[in-house]
């Protein structure tokens, strides 16, 4: 067991914990659209709204709204850490920022078709669905004909480099 307590206040809240540095990078692997500075060894990931920043010594959470809050929040990154730390060997490092993608860079690189056949309004309206994850790529049917090939490879590059699952070959 990597992390065996905190001790923290709330506010924003803030642990002292025991070192925990060694298991950012597989952290990073594990949660899509981290922030990752490996050499700074600070990793900030937003969660249900709040922002978690972990540094070797320290677990900042932010918009804790009492202290049972923080305990349970705090008690699930302890399993979370320590989960990740045994099974490490079995995950990649990852030791870059994932990308963050937003509605606007998405869309850009949609066909443009304005189809609304894909459960947006627009390019647009399926970019902000496809980034909460409420819809899938290949509900873009125009992207997977011929005359899209290049937007296509486009857009599956950007998923695949902000964590989202992406179709395979046979697209
Ligand atoms: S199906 Fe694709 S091209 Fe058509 S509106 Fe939706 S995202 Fe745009």
């Amino acid at each position: 067991m990597l992390l065996k307590g905190y001790k923290f206040t709330v506010g924003m809240c803030l642990a002292d914990t025991d070192d925990i540095g060694d298991v950012l990078p597989y952290l990073n692997a594990t949660f899509r659209g981290c922030m990752y500075n490996h050499n700074e060894q600070v990793l900030t990931l937003k969660k249900d709204g709040r922002q978690i920043t972990f540094r070797p010594k320290e677990i900042a959470i932010t918009k804790l709204e009492n202290e049972n809050k923080a305990r349970e929040i705090l008690d699930w990154l302890k399993n979370l850490i320590n989960k990740t730390y045994d099974n490490h060997k079995n995950i990649k490092p990852k030791l870059d920022s994932w990308l963050i993608l937003t509605p606007l860079s998405l869309s850009g690189s949609l066909p443009g078709e304005k189809c609304k056949d894909c459960s947006g309004k627009d390019c647009y309206g399926f970019a902000q669905k496809l980034i909460v994850g409420e819809v899938n790529i290949v509900q873009c049917k125009p992207l997977f004909t011929s005359e899209f090939r290049e937007k296509r490879k486009k857009v599956l590059g950007l998923l695949e480099q902000a964590g989202y699952n992406v179709p395979g070959e046979s697209f």
